[in-house]
């Protein structure tokens, strides 16, 4: 539904509400989804392999290994690496539950890790200094669509015999010094749900270069059985043999059918974000009190998300009211996760434990960034944050 918003003597046609992030669908994606719809193989076809072979040429990973969401590909991923209750993993604070939740599937340990001040990517020094004889891994997040300080983070996973993994589920196309996201870990994590870079409706990935990996989480989706049903189906066989005990964690070839059609249109929508991420920084050089997220260094990001840091954030609160009154679906991403009651519970986490995250969050404000976002919509943005500079500035 579009209406006519009246503002500063300009009339303006913009959506009703502009959300923080969206999906963009269009008559090839439908198109891509009734076909398969039509076939014989709606789920365990042949499109999950192929979808798994276009996001793996698309980052230049051996293997990909889709599945029905994100959290289950963290999981298939936790599940890989081995982590066992005893266990710690390094995980960062200011992040989705979901990468902390990973590793308490395990039964084991998250620890939380402090974050870089301009960027809130994983500080690779305070990574350091929580490993313990009981760490077995860390999972880095690309928070905001910015590649980590892989290099680094490496380095220190090597040294200290440990397994790194990538929560990209911001970075699906970004670049750590030429490299893509997807070949950067041991084993890396994309989402594809509606509000990321392309979409599945539901749907995740793991990527990784070590054929072992890959046939472990492969079981891991599908009950711990050894092979999957198109095999047994194609070879004529019925025998199988549950070897582990995994969950029913399969995506749809309707969903990897819409997500291969997605991906055509990725480097265009990743240049629309790059384009509107530059109207916000020459917005915020006119609004002194709204402080853009910082650059990373040596990466080209794949923009997922806009945070803005408010300088006063005792008012962030109103601010986010007042622009959801106005239509911008502003969003804080995210609260700590150490902070949530679950956490708290079961692991004796406190506030105070990671700072830096903790005071970014009191100001932060997530605006809206996605691919549908037009000339006019940006201006309406604009507008709509230039009306509020009071309560900020
Ligand atoms: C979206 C997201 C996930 C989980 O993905 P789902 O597909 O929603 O399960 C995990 N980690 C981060 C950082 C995310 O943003």
């Amino acid at each position: 539904m579009r209406f006519i918003r009246v503002f500063k003597k300009r009339i303006l046609t913009i959506p009703d509400f502009i959300p923080y992030g969206r999906q963009q669908i269009d008559d090839s994606d439908i198109e891509a989804v009734v076909r398969v719809l039509r076939s014989n193989w709606l789920t365990t076809g042949p499109k999950v392999e192929m979808f798994e072979n276009a996001i793996a040429n698309f980052c230049g990973a051996r293997y990909g290994v889709a599945v029905c969401n994100g959290t289950a590909a963290l999981h298939c991923a936790t599940h890989a690496a081995g982590y066992q209750p005893g266990d710690e993993v390094i995980v960062p604070a200011m992040t989705f539950a979901a990468t902390a939740n990973a590793v308490a599937y395990c039964g084991a340990t998250p620890v939380f890790c402090d974050v870089l001040p301009d960027t809130l990517l994983i500080d690779p020094d305070e990574v350091e200094r929580k490993i313990t004889p009981k760490t077995k891994g860390v999972i880095a997040v690309d928070y905001a669509g910015q590649p980590c300080d892989y290099d680094r983070l490496k380095g220190i996973c090597e040294r200290h015999r440990i397994s790194l993994i990538g929560d990209a589920a911001h970075s699906l196309g970004a670049r750590y010094k030429g490299r893509h996201t997807g070949t950067l870990c041991d084993m890396t994590v994309f989402s594809f749900h509606p509000v990321k870079h392309i979409t599945t409706g539901e749907g995740g990935m793991t990527m990784t270069d070590n054929p072992e990996l890959a046939t472990r989480m492969k079981r891991f989706r599908n009950h711990g059985i050894t092979t999957e049903a198109k095999e047994r189906s194609d070879e004529g066989r019925w025998f199988y043999e549950m070897t582990d005990l995994g969950m029913n964690y399969r995506i749809s070839d309707f969903q990897c059918a819409l997500g291969m059609s997605q991906l055509g249109r990725l480097p265009e929508w990743l240049k629309h974000r790059d384009a509107l991420v530059k109207r916000y920084r020459q917005l915020a050089d006119l609004l002194p009190g709204l402080n853009l997220l910082k650059a990373a260094k040596n990466c080209e990001p794949a923009w997922h998300l806009m945070i803005a840091f408010v300088s006063k954030p005792e008012m962030r609160n109103e601010l986010f009211e007042r622009l959801r009154k106005d239509g911008l679906g502003v969003n804080v991403h995210y609260i700590p996760v150490h902070l949530h009651p679950y956490y708290r519970r079961t692991f004796c986490t406190e506030p105070g434990l990671c700072p830096i995250a903790e005071e970014a969050y009191e100001k932060m404000i997530t605006l809206p960034l996605h691919q549908g976002i037009g000339s006019a919509d940006f201006l309406y943005i604009e507008q709509t944050l230039k009306k509020h500079a009071h309560l900020y500035c």
